[in-house]
């Protein structure tokens, strides 16, 4: 049996099933998580499984960030996956670089990385199950290119996928990643999806800069639905749909990227809320009453949709 770490500890890679690959559970930004946040995630994961989730992939790690804190919490990973039934799996690496991230060598980055992996986090005996990193621009900062490149040597050692915030910056993401000796298969960019990253890019021009990518390797994480202040839907499925002709439906991942946060008034506001009505009916199940319907209207067959949600994740998670 081949076997991945979750929060609940390992499970073989045949019980990862519909799996959603860019999620948050922790990212509320508060130093505390909440009650009402933590009931919030069991009820919404638990309607999920009931319509046929089966798997998370939390792509929170540590947050630092001017007037945020928070992140990466395992026991309100634990609770949430062993209350709602769904497989949580979780992530070492880095959003926003700590300050003592700053001043480490890649090396010392690498090892933080393997240990979170092979030994636990936290001092807890829960493993990663992936790399998060993040980019901010186009080109990355001198420390967020450290970050990368310990991903690619924490990936060489330890055979886990990476997963990049990539509105921006694939170019340079792709190549930093890739020339430190990571396995483009086994690399996701996401948000790429994301209109305002496309450097005036229109979305025929966009769609071949993705494959250009796809050709080298590069996977990608549309996870934009419901959020047609990003893109629209008919954009996205048309980057999605060119990707599948050119013959690199292996390389498509579909997700949510839900956050949300509660209120000074004890209200859930998911991202997006304030801008866009869609917004305010994302949670898990969407997925089930919106997103896959959607795909379906757009004309991707459900074996498609399949191997999006189930095979491709599948394969990603493979150690090499
Ligand atoms: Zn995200």
């Amino acid at each position: 049996m081949v076997s991945i770490n979750s929060v609940l500890g390992p499970i073989s890679l045949d019980d990862l099933g519909v799996t959603l690959i860019h999620e948050h559970i922790v990212a509320s930004y508060n130093s505390n998580y909440k009650a009402i946040e933590l009931n919030y995630a069991i009820s919404t994961l638990k309607k999920a499984r009931i319509m046929g989730l089966n798997s998370l992939v939390e792509v929170t790690p540590r947050i630092v960030h001017v007037g945020r804190k928070g992140g990466r919490n395992i026991p309100v990973l634990q609770e949430v996956s062993r209350k709602s039934g769904v497989n949580i799996l979780c992530c070492t690496g880095y959003y926003d670089p700590t300050p003592e991230v700053k001043k480490m060598t890649v090396e010392e980055i690498t090892e933080i990385m393997v240990r979170e992996i092979e030994e636990g986090i936290n001092g807890t005996d829960v493993r990663a199950a992936i790399i998060k990193v993040k980019g901010n621009d186009f080109v990355l900062s001198k420390v967020e290119k450290k970050i990368f490149e310990a991903a690619a040597k924490a990936q060489i050692r330890t055979g886990v996928p990476i997963q990049t915030h990539c509105i921006k910056g694939l170019k340079t993401q792709f190549e930093t990643l890739t020339s430190a000796g990571a396995n483009p298969n086994h690399c996701a960019f996401a948000h790429v999806s994301t209109t305002w990253g496309w450097e005036g890019r229109s979305v025929s021009q966009q769609a071949d800069f993705l494959l250009d990518f796809a050709r080298r390797g590069a996977c990608f994480v549309f996870d934009n639905l419901g959020w047609e202040q990003y893109v629209s839907h008919e954009d996205q499925f048309y980057l999605i749909r060119r990707l599948v002709d050119a013959g690199f439906a292996d390389k498509v991942f579909i997700s949510l990227d839900l956050n949300w946060r509660v209120k000074d008034n004890g209200v859930i506001e998911r991202e997006g809320d304030s801008v866009n009505p869609e917004s305010r009916k994302r949670d898990f199940p969407y997925l089930f009453t919106h997103g896959i319907p959607l795909l379906e209207e757009a004309g991707f067959s459900e074996k498609l949709i399949h191997k999006f949600l189930v095979e491709n994740p599948k394969e990603y998670f493979t150690p090499f």
